[in-house]
């Protein structure tokens, strides 16, 4: 079954040249290091957009395409609410069809304790004005056509988004890149470049750029950047499988999710359907940091399978190194694109779940698959921060599965901090520095 959406065969789009100097330097282009470079270019302020890989070739292409006000953490909210009005207007400003649509999301709930499980939610809403609602049996059966089960209930917001990431994601960085970001990729960051204490410049596989201020974003591999500078954050990486059906009869327009399959309409009328699990791949770091999981273990057991070993070359693996230096190849240059195989088990669970709750599908004919590493941490929410023990670098990472639909709004906050403005919203919920103050760890909701 051929990877989709992304190609690696692709020709690459952005060249560089790699400046000498740059205002700032962003380690990613995912999401993330695409907006934030975006708003940073839109106050002429020079960025410099390195990837190692190819621009949105991990989550940022991978993901579902959910654009999710519902089930958010309460500290996330007021910043997707935000991004929701960026994805319209930058939707119009790039220019290209992205796939944005209004056309909501519905979680599915077996039972009164589930249904009960939503009222967190609802007040939320509530207090933010949302369109949100709760839904009887009836009512939720009504918005499926030919649903097979009687559910208790669910949860639903209409206003509620979708886009395409393979499309949108690229669309924005092609608008960053007119806007004057200069995007280099297949062009790794190495480490930093740390003169009196402080950033002075990045060194990467291509040479060195000369600046004052650094951007982290570079989702799964953040924790490995850092640690090489003396950084330690708990972020780990979770493979999550992936299926696109070919064009379908319709039974749904938004995204919905249960237990056992989460689905969602594309724009060329086939379902992205992904099962209720995703794997951790033990390594070092997965022990290191596994006391600070207990918690969210504990709140959600069952969403996550386990197995010994990474394959070679994440970024969790045995065999990857955990220093390097400027001179040398990186673990970053040996794995240009994250690009982990679908689980077969996975695969048949989406399969057999959107078939049993649409009996009238005989066959859901799959057109491709893939998995993505999904960037987790211990609380399921990111880390959006300065660094305090190294002036100059800034971290936006572990956007923790839900960084898709919140991005635009991630990347205007941290243009903002970058420039020593006032962010507009209380990041506190995401400094750098709670994993290690002492403060208890406050699991938001489920990945
Ligand atoms: C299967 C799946 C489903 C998901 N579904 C949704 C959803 O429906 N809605 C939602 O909101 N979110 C969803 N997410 C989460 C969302 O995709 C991510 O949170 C978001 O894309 C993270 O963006 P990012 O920019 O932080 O990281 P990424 O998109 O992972 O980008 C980081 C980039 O940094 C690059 N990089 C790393 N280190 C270096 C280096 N040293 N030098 C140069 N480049 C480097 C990498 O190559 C990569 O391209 C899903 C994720 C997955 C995997």
């Amino acid at each position: 079954m051929p990877a989709f959406p992304f190609s690696l065969n692709d020709p690459i789009q952005h060249h560089g040249p790699l400046p000498k100097t740059s205002d700032v330097v962003i380690v990613g282009a995912g999401v993330i290091g695409v907006t934030t470079a975006l708003f940073l270019a839109k106050r002429r302020i020079s960025v410099t957009l390195v990837e190692k890989g190819r621009i949105a070739a991990e989550q940022s292409s991978r993901n579902w395409g959910w654009i999710r006000k519902q089930g958010r953490d309460a500290d996330e909210l007021p910043i997707v609410i935000e991004a929701c009005r960026l994805w319209k207007e930058l939707a119009e400003e790039c220019g290209e069809d992205i796939g944005l649509n209004q056309t909501g999301v519905t979680y599915l709930a077996n039972s009164d304790r589930e249904m009960a499980g939503f009222e967190t939610f609802m007040k939320l809403a509530g207090a933010y004005n949302l369109d949100t609602r709760l839904l009887d049996s009836g009512q939720t059966s009504a918005l499926f056509k030919g649903i097979s089960r009687k559910f208790t209930g669910a949860m639903t917001t209409p206003s509620d988004m979708r886009a395409e990431p393979w499309l949108a994601v690229p669309a924005l960085g092609r608008l960053a890149a007119r806007l004057g970001v200069t995007i280099v990729e297949n062009c790794a960051a190495r480490t930093l470049d740390i003169s009196a204490g402080k950033v002075s410049g990045v060194w990467t596989e291509a040479g060195r750029i000369e600046t004052s201020t650094v951007l982290v974003a570079g989702g799964a591999w953040s924790s490995l950047f850092l640690r090489n500078h003396g950084i330690s954050i708990p972020q780990l990486a979770v493979r999550a499988t992936v299926a696109a059906t070919e064009p379908m009869a319709e039974v749904h327009g938004g995204a919905a999710a249960g237990a056992e399959v989460a689905f969602r309409r594309r724009q060329d009328g086939g379902y992205t359907l992904a099962p209720g699990s995703h794997r951790l791949h033990l390594g070092p770091d997965a022990f290191r940091h596994a006391t600070k999981y207990l918690p969210a273990l504990m709140a959600h057991p069952l969403g996550t399978h386990y197995s010994l070993a990474a394959p070679e070359g994440f970024p969790d693996s045995w065999s990857t190194p955990r220093h390097w230096t400027a001179d040398a190849e990186s673990p970053f240059e040996r794995m240009r694109v994250l690009n982990p195989a679908p689980e077969k088990s996975g695969l048949a669970a989406i399969e057999r779940g959107f078939k049993r709750l649409f009996p009238q599908f005989e066959t859901v004919r799959l057109k491709a698959s893939w998995a993505g590493m999904i960037d987790a941490m211990p609380d399921i929410v990111p880390i959006v921060d300065r660094a305090q023990t190294i002036p100059g670098l800034f971290v936006a990472t572990g956007l923790s599965g839900h960084g898709f639909g919140i991005g635009p709004g991630i990347g205007r906050v941290v243009s903002d901090l970058i420039q020593g403005n006032a962010p507009g919203h209380d990041l506190n919920r995401f400094r750098l520095s709670r994993f290690n103050d002492g403060s208890r760890i406050r699991p938001g909701p489920a990945i």
